[in-house]
């Protein structure tokens, strides 16, 4: 049994100002009944609770009329910490605003996998991208500095390649995305790091049913058992449509100030989003992801597919993200910029045995040969350079093929329109 504060016939700033005083005579984890009359009492104490830490754990009325409002003391040692897989959209913002809103103290965490379409803008430059610094901002971070999240940016990129993206147990989506892998991948981190870290509970934006394969019921049990979080996973949004975990029951999470959203709609997270002021936020299922991009899994089957070694070099993933591909032979690929970023970053990659293949008065696209072209593959690089250049409806253009530091130029005619579509991945 907790202590009891009656404060009735008294009225704002004095319950607020008496149960603070109470609270500092109280040690962590206690629990104090507030009686009041005053009606602004129902707004004032869990918002006091939320400024300082404390849980706000509901309110009852006296037959008198008189509220009785039960808070539990937390700070320091005793307040309930959480980790939460933070991707700067509006879900995972949602449910660490609904843990912050009932005193928890929320720490975000964002794995870089490599595949990430922002990153990969910012990596690239380019002009009209920066003239909109929402295309190029990391979500993630927007997120923690607006809503004080102290986060964690973990890059897994090699990893998650290996195991994740080639190796997936549970195969792909309609791309080339790995979903419930990925999601079982990274709740297993953040589950190390929450140990490492001493954090109570991991928790995700996740809402039951809004996605139509990783986000169903059964696959949402099969992710948490997986991972090992079987019980221990918190998903805020929808914890009320889902079993009570671990830090419900103990009571280090007040299951009643948890969501119950559920399904593809999105009304019930447009009203938190309004309750927790959040106005700025990506468009939803806007994608951020390459691997649930059509055009990107199709360069990476053929990737895959005409790929002899077993292991697939990094840096022919990260070009996957640029440019026009043409497939032409078993081992020769091109790839020409479709911008002047884009060239200017194919320009770059032409090191070691990688070709590359450019018009002489540079008036056209930056190509780069991949694998291992023979006379007529480079030839036929060139016709491509030829037609993706200013220079496209003559009948010989001069070609540059450039190998490390040595250009040798080659007289050839553009390539047909007709002809691109037999090349084009
Ligand atoms: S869309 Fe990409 S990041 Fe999101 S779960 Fe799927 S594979 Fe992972």
């Amino acid at each position: 049994m907790g202590r009891e504060l009656d404060t009735t016939g008294t009225f704002c700033p004095v319950p607020i100002l008496k149960t603070g005083r109470i609270l500092q005579e109280l040690g962590p984890g206690a629990e104090l009944a507030v009686l009041s009359d005053d009606p602004g009492i129902l707004t004032d104490l869990p918002d006091f609770c939320t400024a300082h830490g404390h849980r706000y754990l509901g309110c009852s009325t006296e037959p008198s009329g008189v509220y009785r409002l039960t808070i539990r003391k937390q700070g320091g040692p005793g307040r309930t910490t959480a980790l939460g897989l933070l991707s700067g959209g509006l879900d995972s913002t949602l449910a660490a605003r609904l843990l912050q809103d009932q005193g928890v103290e929320v720490r975000g965490v964002h794995f870089s996998t490599g595949f990430c379409m922002v990153d990969h803008r910012r990596a690239l430059g380019r002009p009209t991208d920066l003239e909109e610094p929402d295309r190029v901002r990391n979500q993630a971070l927007k997120v923690a500095g607006e809503h004080t999240i102290p986060l964690d940016v973990v890059d897994v990129s090699d990893e998650y390649l290996e195991t994740v993206v080639l190796n997936p147990k549970h195969g792909y989506g309609a791309a080339f995305n790995p979903c419930i892998d990925c999601r079982i991948f990274m709740l297993r981190k953040a589950d190390e790091l929450a140990g490492e870290q001493g954090i109570d509970v991991v928790f995700t934006g996740e809402v039951m049913g809004q996605r139509p394969k990783s986000q169903q019921r059964a696959t949402l049990d099969l992710i948490e058992r997986e991972a090992g979080m079987q019980g221990r996973l918190l998903r805020p949004l929808s914890a009320r449509h889902l079993p009570e975990t671990e830090a419900e029951a103990a009571g280090q999470v007040d299951r009643e100030r948890l969501w119950h959203a559920h399904g593809r709609g999105r009304s019930e997270q447009m009203k938190l989003a309004a309750r927790f002021g959040v106005t700025d936020y990506p468009t939803p299922g806007g994608g951020c992801c390459y691997l649930a991009d059509h055009n990107f899994a199709r360069r990476m089957r053929d990737l895959v597919a005409h790929n002899r070694s077993g292991s697939l070099e990094k840096r022919s993933i990260l070009r996957l993200k640029v440019g026009r591909h043409l497939r032409l032979g078993y081992n020769a690929k091109v790839i020409f910029g479709r911008d002047e970023a884009e060239s200017t970053f194919l320009a770059r990659e032409v090191q070691g045995d990688t070709w590359g293949v450019h018009v002489a008065d540079g008036r056209g696209s930056f190509g780069i040969i991949e694998g291992a072209p023979d006379e007529t593959r480079l030839k036929t690089a060139a016709g491509l350079a030829a037609r993706y250049s200013r220079q496209r409806n003559g009948t010989r253009v001069t070609v540059h093929l450039i190998r490390q530091d040595s250009r040798r130029p080659v007289e050839v005619a553009p390539v047909a329109e007709e002809e691109l579509k037999d090349w084009l991945i």
